[in-house]
């Protein structure tokens, strides 16, 4: 028999938790059977420690190279040192659009029942532009870039993947009210976007009357559009919805080139404990599978973590006792049960 040809897939572990988790999945893929073959890369403090970089030109070729990347969260320090290396992967990659899928997890308990909502969000520009100088001491200014290319490609993202998987909604989040040049030609752009898919619903919400409205009712939205900072910051609302950052996943996605990643960043408090819960980067493997035209693996990787669930495992965050390898272990088990 001759052996299917392996997928090669750049792996970058991450920090704080990232280890522990990518190990997690990599077990799990591993028991399916997952066609992969994984190239790592070190991204962040440790990189630049290395080679005075923390996102060495190596990795990018890596990930050009292999098109498809899973990756751990990685650390940025907080007001001084390097800037964020995952903004700029985002970046120069050009993976204009970050998908974030938040639902409620079979028999995981959370705040509210049936919400099946995606967030959409913009992944390239506006405060994330990086572009912030000292004006004169005491002042500071930081550029919001908004353009119509981006706006119009993320609309049309949107919109496409609405359509593909049969959702009936897009609403485009904004603040339009007082950014209106900026927030008003993200809108302007959806407004336009949106008149070539009439077969979908497309309206608009205030970004702040948005966020009162997910945490009383989240079962009515559907596709969210965001900007770049909107997006980040309702992304982790809507996690706490379903049960925590735990458990949603999050595909970064240009024309060519995807990284699949967790919305959960390094989580300090807990990294090291075993506490961590690899769902979120599980389910973002499963993305990829799907992404890989691996229907058949993803969801059986997502059938036996639903069962995991079902039989009351759960690590600390969802009220369990299970710890990371310990949960990754009950998955794998119930791989082809
Ligand atoms: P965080 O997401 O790391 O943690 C927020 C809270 O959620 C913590 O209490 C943490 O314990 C919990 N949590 C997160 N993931 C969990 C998991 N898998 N299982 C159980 N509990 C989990 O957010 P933070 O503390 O604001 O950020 C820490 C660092 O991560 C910062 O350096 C930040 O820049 C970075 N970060 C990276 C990414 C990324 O790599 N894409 C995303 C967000 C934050």
């Amino acid at each position: 028999m001759t052996p299917t040809a392996k997928t090669r897939v750049t792996l970058i572990r991450g920090d704080g938790i990232g280890p522990e988790v990518a190990e997690a999945v990599l077990s799990v893929l591993e028991a399916a059977g997952a066609p992969l073959e994984f190239e790592e890369a070190v991204v962040g403090r440790r990189a630049e420690e290395i080679e005075g970089n923390p996102l060495p030109p190596a990795v990018l070729d890596s990930i050009r190279k292999n098109r498809v990347a899973l990756k751990g969260p990685v650390g940025t320090p907080i007001g001084k040192g390097f800037a964020s290396v995952n903004v700029a992967l985002r970046k120069t990659l050009d993976l204009y659009a970050n998908l974030r899928p938040v639902r409620n997890v079979p028999a995981v308990p959370a705040r509210f029942e049936n919400v099946d909502l995606v967030v959409v969000r913009e992944n390239t520009e506006d405060l994330y532009s990086g572009l912030e100088h000292t004006v004169v001491p005491g002042v500071v200014e930081s550029l919001k870039i908004i353009t119509e290319v981006a706006s119009t490609r993320i609309a049309r993202f949107a919109f496409e993947y609405a359509r593909r998987e049969g959702r009936r909604r897009v609403t485009a989040v904004h603040k339009a009210n007082i950014m209106k040049l900026s927030d008003g030609l993200f809108l302007d752009c959806f407004r336009r976007v949106a008149a070539d898919y009439p077969d979908i619903v497309a309206d608009d919400r205030i970004v702040d009357s948005t966020c009162m409205r997910l945490v009383m009712n989240p079962e009515v939205f559907d596709v969210l559009l965001l900007e770049n900072l909107y997006g980040d910051i309702v992304s982790d609302l809507a996690a706490g919805l379903v049960g925590g950052l735990g458990l949603v996943p999050g595909a970064n996605l240009g024309k060519e080139i995807a990284i699949f990643e967790a919305v959960h960043g390094t989580a300090p408090d807990i990294a090291g404990t075993g506490k961590a819960n690899p769902t979120a980067l599980l389910m973002s493997a499963v993305l990829m599978l799907r992404y890989l035209e691996l229907g058949e693996m993803a969801t059986a990787v997502e059938k036996a973590l639903f069962a995991t669930f079902a039989a009351g495992i759960r690590t600390p965050d969802l009220g369990g006792k299970a710890t990371t390898t310990g949960f990754a272990k009950a998955v794998s088990e119930r791989l082809g049960a």
